[in-house]
């Protein structure tokens, strides 16, 4: 039985024992029964809503992976677990995780894709299998300024 139903069950009962809305004890009574229904009712709605709400987040859902699968192809799941050539890094305006490779790493800042906000490397927030190979990068590059 939902609550609906089990008001209206009691209001049932309420009206077939008759009771004498002229009483204090029946004015009470019908009163708590009234709010009752009116908790019920909106509990009702409130319960609508959410089923709603639900419905549209699984469509978002399902559109942010159609295109995570047109951005990235269908193995999108591959490139966060065997993390190969790509580094998860994380925008400090919005904190949006971004996926960069090694060429975007070797470059030294990406714009957000979220907000646009040039993100500057920083070894902390640089989370993959490889942060040797980031390690190299970094002494390349120092390599690079001793030559100049
Ligand atoms: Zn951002």
């Amino acid at each position: 039985m939902t609550i609906s139903e089990k008001v209206a069950y009691i209001k049932g009962l309420a009206e077939g024992m008759k009771i004498d809305e002229s009483t204090n004890e029946g004015k009470i009574t019908l009163a708590i029964l009234g709010v009752l229904g009116d908790i019920a009712e909106e509990l009702e709605e409130i319960d609508e809503e959410l089923d709603e709400l639900a419905e549209v987040l699984s469509d978002l859902e399902e559109q942010v992976e159609e295109l995570e699968e047109e951005i990235y192809g269908e193995d999108f799941d591959d490139y966060e677990t065997d993390g190969d050539d790509l580094y998860e890094i994380t925008c400090r305006n919005c904190e949006n995780t971004v996926a960069v490779d090694m060429s975007m790493l070797e470059g030294g800042t990406v714009n957000c894709p979220n907000c646009g906000e040039k993100i500057e490397f920083d070894i902390d927030f640089v989370i993959g299998d490889d942060i040797d190979d980031i390690d190299e990068i970094e002494e390349e590059k120092e390599d690079n300024k001793n030559e100049e």
